[in-house]
């Protein structure tokens, strides 16, 4: 008999607060107020071992070792409390007496924990013991309070969403509060991100469909690999799966196989479905798939992840184990065939049909039934229907389909974000038309395929900030059309978007362009560009955007090298012309111009370019990068500390912290923009904001999980052996760390080569990079003596060649002349010397420039312009440029 009501509590401090308080058959629990979702506290019922009245509208809750007092507003109140109190106390006892003698903890999160311990929770001054229980998260003051069973508060998991905030901290996110929660490691915070997430989907299983389906002998085990009780199916396929070859069929695409889970993936499980799974199931469908599997190519419960994604390509992608219709490679009488077997209950037919190449969208030549589906229809077939409907994907927005037929539902909404309503939509002929509802013939809406440039895909993240307190809706894309409108749909999972996305890019993508079409694009349109050798006309492109690369297409069908946005040289944007918007992402030798044409598709393009070519997270590999796979951030630190002189201590002299702090945020936001100047920045802030970004970084210079081999390595003894080992380990690192590692102990090598300046040498250096690069408290040497290794076997190591070396050399005597100058005062550091060309590059339009840091390029025109005394008329113009010789520009 749950109930509900204000009452005053807590018992000791005499000051009684007002509290809401409820409840029901498992706990008795106190809010601040009535609107509160999560409580001040909560009794188990299970540990109320007496209610009992205690004078002035008061009554005491006595647990097995603690006692509340609750004064309610008058004795009629009171006594209403202490019955129902008492009566479900009773209940409880009587229903599990054996649990409540067993011990003082009857809650149920003591006897369940999967996982439980200390975190850190923004807003509470103390660590939280925390417990992971089956569906739902206990809040405990405290480890003794926990074993008492008396908590603050639990979260039920159902509504709940586990995100990774930083290293140590994570949120617990409901639709009525966020837990920010810390722990103490990056590995603890894994382990607590992954229980939670067990317990979320925990919350959310039902095994109704898997007892269901597991009524059938042969889809009591994985039909991949033999695991039993799998309890994740291909819905297309028609097999269950274990999960770890669920996790592969993913990876096949939508296109191939569509995984759902047999627990979670309620909706999914219509009746007609789970009758599909269990006339055909795991039996039918090997029979066909797996007729004709060697020995030696199947997998087991055991096999790895490589084996097992490896056997699935050949199984579904290449059918190389398939039984042969009869009629493969006859194109005209599989389709006549398939129209014939959707009408029988022969489901072993059509499947051989249809995976051996007849088109479910193929022309049946009825009028009346233009589709083998409106012929399963008519025959009152409806586990074909429902088959065909599954692997409908491809040609299915061929345009033979009927309308009815051929949909499926989506959410739409044009513009507004929050207020989603249903629809139903169809494609169709270049047409994409919403509805009211799947019996309404005359559509809501309708958008031209033609008319639309842009299709962006969205990611969950960008959803929640936006949808508030609404439910989320988190696969959702847009579409732009010419009349620069925004259309927003929504779909219950990410495969049914991304199906939805792609169907409708095809048909509006120019057959020029299909091969973009393959791609996992988030972005996908068509603009006008210049670029290459058209510079004097703009051209219409397509393009999609793709993590961090921007591919091309031309009118023409030219596929262009694809653009890595992280190694832009430069990116502007701004006017071209009088009206049109540009984006003007540049490389080194290649500029591309692009030009939007309408306002709102425009600006998506320059955010999400933008975006693409920031650093996206704090591993290495997530940063802009140079041309040679070095992050931006460290090769513009490196260059000036090499510029501006490694003075006495460098890297030892601690900068100024604040400095440091705010230098790192710039070039971590866009290292692209930050010059670094002398006077502006000192050396040693430049310095320290290197050192921190190795310190800082995700994952580490040396990778998790290659950092103790190399600790380990410098134990051995015989030199020759350790350099080898360190060879081993260098090849081992991704291609960006290993070039990071390059670039970094080349520079290090150059810094104590001056040793006899700075006092930094090999070993000093190695005692401050050795902890920040294994990002450990540097108590042992052996991350120092990995660094000291590196530096002074550098040549070797790193496998660097003599001209590569006298390169180095020439540098650093370069750099020391330079220095003498600078102090003798006759050269600014940083001034250099150029050749520069009038018109045309021959000797007699050769000119020797020094040009100083400080000079701009208006100064350097000028300077040329008045040595070979040429007078600017009006409306001259002249302009200087960087011909960088190593490219081809
Ligand atoms: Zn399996």
């Amino acid at each position: 008999i749950p109930s509900n009501g204000f009452l005053r509590s807590p018992p000791r401090s005499y000051i009684y607060q007002k509290r809401w308080v409820k409840v029901d058959a498992d706990y008795l629990r106190y809010f601040d107020s009535e609107k509160d979702t999560y409580s001040k506290r909560f009794i188990p019922v299970s540990s109320i071992s007496r209610v009992a009245s205690v004078g002035d509208q008061k009554f005491e809750v006595v647990t097995n070792n603690r006692n509340f007092v609750f004064r309610a507003e008058n004795d009629a109140d009171r006594n209403e409390w202490i019955r129902t109190l008492q009566q479900i106390a009773e209940e409880r006892k009587s229903k599990a007496p054996e649990r409540t003698l067993m011990s003082s903890a009857t809650d149920s999160a003591t006897e369940l924990a999967d996982k439980s311990g200390f975190l850190e929770l923004r807003g509470f001054k103390h660590k939280l013991f925390v417990v992971v229980a089956g569906d739902k998260v206990f809040l405990y003051k405290n480890a003794e309070d926990y074993r008492l069973g008396i908590g603050i508060t639990y979260i039920e998991m159902n509504v709940g969403n586990v995100k990774e905030v930083d290293r140590r901290g994570f949120d617990l996110t409901t639709p009525y509060k966020i837990f920010s929660f810390s722990a103490d490691s990056e590995q603890e915070k894994e382990e607590w991100v992954e229980a939670m997430q067990q317990s979320i989907a925990e919350a959310l299983s039902n095994s109704e469909v898997a007892e269901r389906i597991w009524a059938v002998e042969s889809n009591r085990f994985c039909a991949d690999c033999g695991s039993p009780k799998p309890d994740w199916a291909s819905i297309n396929l028609c097999v269950v799966i274990c999960k770890r070859c669920a996790g592969e069929h993913r990876g096949l695409g939508p296109g191939i196989t569509k995984v759902r889970s047999l627990k979670m993936d309620r909706k999914v499980w219509t009746e007609e479905l789970i009758e599909l799974f269990q006339k055909f199931g795991n039996m039918m469908a090997n029979q066909f798939w797996a007729a004709n599997v060697p020995p030696s190519e199947a997998i087991g419960p055991t096999s790895g992840s490589q084996e097992r994604r490896r056997f699935l390509i050949a199984k579904y992608r290449e059918g190389k184990y398939r039984h042969y219709h009869p009629l493969f490679g006859n194109q005209e009488e599989l389709d006549r065939a398939l129209c014939a077997a959707v009408t029988t209950s022969d489901l072993a037919e059509t499947q051989a049909l249809l995976f051996c190449g007849a088109s479910v969208t193929c022309d049946t030549g009825d009028p009346q039934c233009p589709t083998p589906l409106a012929l399963a229809e008519r025959s009152g077939q409806r586990l074909q229907m429902e088959f065909l409907l599954h692997n409908k994907t491809s040609g299915w927005f061929g345009g033979c389909c009927g309308a009815g037929q051929s949909s499926g539902r989506l959410l739409s909404a044009p513009l507004c974000r929050a207020e989603f309503s249903r629809r139903w939509c169809t494609l169709q002929d270049g047409v994409l038309s919403y509805y009211e509802n799947d019996r309404n013939a005359v559509p809501n809406g309708e958008i031209r395929v033609e008319e639309i440039v842009c299709l962006p895909l969205h990611s969950c993240r960008t959803w929640h900030s936006c949808s508030g307190t609404h439910e989320a809706i988190e696969n959702t894309f847009e579409v732009y059309t010419e009349a620069d409108r925004l259309y927003l749909f929504g779909l219950e999972s990410p495969d049914s978007a991304r199906e939805w996305l792609k169907s409708i890019a095809k048909s509006f993508v120019h057959p020029h362009a299909e091969e973009l079409l393959a791609l996992d694009f988030e972005r996908l349109g068509r603009l006008h560009y210049k670029g290459g050798l058209t510079l004097e006309r703009a051209q219409e492109g397509w393009f999609a955007l793709v993590g961090s690369t921007l591919h091309v297409c031309s009118e023409d069908g030219r596929r262009q090298e694809p653009l890595q946005l992280r190694k832009l040289q430069e990116l502007c944007d701004g006017v071209w012309g009088i009206t049109s918007p540009r984006a003007e992402p540049r490389r080194a030798g290649r500029t591309l111009y692009i030009q939007g044409e309408r306002k709102l598709d425009f600006l998506g393009w320059v955010h999400a370019i933008q975006k693409a070519a920031g650093s996206s997270g704090d591993t290495l590999s997530e940063q802009q990068l140079t041309e040679s796979d070095v992050p931006l951030l460290v090769d513009r630190c490196i260059d000036y500390i090499t510029q501006c002189g490694t003075g006495q201590g460098i890297y030892r002299k601690s900068g100024q912290n604040s400095k440091t702090t705010s230098l790192l945020e710039m070039l971590q936001r866009d290292a692209r923009r930050v010059r670094l100047k002398e006077g502006e920045h000192q050396v040693d802030d430049v310095a320290n904001t290197l050192k921190r970004f190795f310190r800082d970084l995700g994952d580490g210079l040396f990778t998790r999980r290659w950092a103790p081999d190399w600790l380990w390595a410098t134990a051995l003894e015989d030199e020759e052996a350790k350099v080898g080992k360190y060879r081993q380990l260098l090849a081992a690192l991704p291609p960006v760390n290993r070039a990071t590692l390059k670039a970094l102990i080349n520079h290090l090598f150059r810094v104590q080569c001056f040793s006899g300046e700075n006092q930094m040498n090999t070993h000093n250096l190695a005692i401050v990079f050795g902890p920040t690069l294994f990002q450990t408290d540097g108590k042992d040497y052996k991350a120092g003596r990995v660094v000291e290794d590196l530096i002074s076997h550098y040549v070797e190591i790193f496998n660097v060649n003599d001209q590569e070396m006298k390169k180095q050399q020439d540098e650093i005597t370069a750099i020391m002349k330079m220095r003498e100058a600078s102090s003798s005062g006759t050269q600014q550091a940083g001034d250099f010397i150029c050749t520069v060309y009038l018109e045309e590059k021959k000797t007699e339009t050769e000119q020797h420039v020094k040009v100083s840091t400080t000079m701009t390029a208006e100064e350097l025109t000028f300077e040329i312009l008045d040595r070979r005394k040429i007078v600017m008329k009006e409306k001259d113009y002249w302009s200087c440029f960087e011909v960088n010789e190593r490219e081809e520009a």
